[in-house]
């Protein structure tokens, strides 16, 4: 329900294409796919994907000989969802924690695009599941960063380790690590700083952060989140390629999705950089990070 509402604006624009796309026509032919190659582009699928899921779509209709226009959603629907399932390396996601302890997150992602945001919404869902959580403050660039994620900490009562601004980011990463370890916490959120404007300063930090963690726990981080900006649709994409080539990046948030009609995102995201979306963000509230379900997201584009 959250999820419809969150992708309202994002289903409303592309099903609005999608019959204009098809309108006045009884047949999928050359015309057809041309449109909707231009529906699944402008709804920032981006080219590649686009490309891919057009082929799958002149496949069928070789194969089939006539496919009807009013079949076109469920086709599309089917060759999205397959498509996803072939990206998404990752379990049935949920928010349910491997069996590692403490389960060490580090995020990662440029600055505003709702990092400290997502950290809060799944410390309280880690919380509420029953888990020990502790943040670490290693953005510590702005002193923002550090108040936001103590307001966080406080609103979702969980200790945070921090100093003060402008300290070492591996320091405050180690410290957060070794006082998990101490606390017997069960999963330790690390916010990063993102600064993307110099690429090897990124990767030189964030290999630092990840070698300094390991004196504490061998294989942490475990999981390496980026989070990015469904709103900024192909700047995302961007970020992703930045990201991914700084450090190796294990899963995917987008967020501010309710805000945007560019939620086709997630689709070319999963596809090109075959790194599990993991969690999408539907809104400011705690409730409003979801665990991102392929199935789930495609039907609500054409429900
Ligand atoms: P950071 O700089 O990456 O840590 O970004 P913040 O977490 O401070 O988020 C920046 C802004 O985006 C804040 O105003 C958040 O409330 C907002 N935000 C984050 N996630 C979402 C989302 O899923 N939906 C909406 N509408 N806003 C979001």
């Amino acid at each position: 329900e959250n999820l419809d509402k969150g992708l309202e604006k994002t289903k409303t624009s592309f099903m609005s294409k999608m019959s204009k796309a098809v309108a006045g026509k009884t047949k999928v032919d050359e015309e057809v796919l041309d449109d909707l190659e231009n529906v699944l582009v402008s709804s920032d699928v981006g080219v590649a994907t686009t490309i891919k899921i057009i082929n799958r779509i002149e496949e069928r209709v070789a194969r089939d000989k006539y496919l009807g226009t009013e079949e076109l959603n469920k086709i599309l629907r089917e060759e999205i969802a397959g498509l996803l399932s072939e990206s998404e390396t990752g379990e049935a996601a949920n928010i349910q924690l491997p069996d590692v302890k403490p389960y060490v997150i580090m995020v990662v992602g440029v600055n505003g695009v709702g990092k400290t945001t997502t950290i809060g919404k799944l410390a309280h869902q880690f919380r509420s599941a029953g888990n020990k959580v502790v943040l670490g403050a290693a953005d510590t660039f702005r002193a923002a960063a550090i108040d936001q994620l103590q307001i966080w900490a406080d609103r979702t009562d969980v200790p945070i380790v921090r100093q003060k601004m402008g300290s070492d980011p591996a320091s405050v990463a180690f410290d957060t690590v070794q006082s998990a370890v101490k606390q017997n916490a069960d999963v330790v959120l690390i916010d990063t700083a993102g600064r993307l404007h110099n690429k090897v300063n990124l990767m030189n930090e964030l290999t630092k952060v990840k070698r300094v963690m390991q004196k504490v726990i061998p294989n942490a981080p475990h999981e390496v989140l980026l989070v990015l900006d469904g709103s900024t649709g192909q700047n995302a994409f961007e970020q992703a390629k930045q990201f991914t080539a700084a450090t190796e990046v294990t899963s995917l948030a987008v967020t501010k999705l309710d805000g945007t009609a560019k939620g086709g995102v997630v689709i070319g995201i999963s596809d090109q950089f075959k790194i599990p979306v993991k969690y999408i963000g539907v809104g400011e509230g705690v409730e409003d990070l979801q665990v991102f379900n392929k199935y789930e997201f495609v039907d609500s584009f054409f429900k």
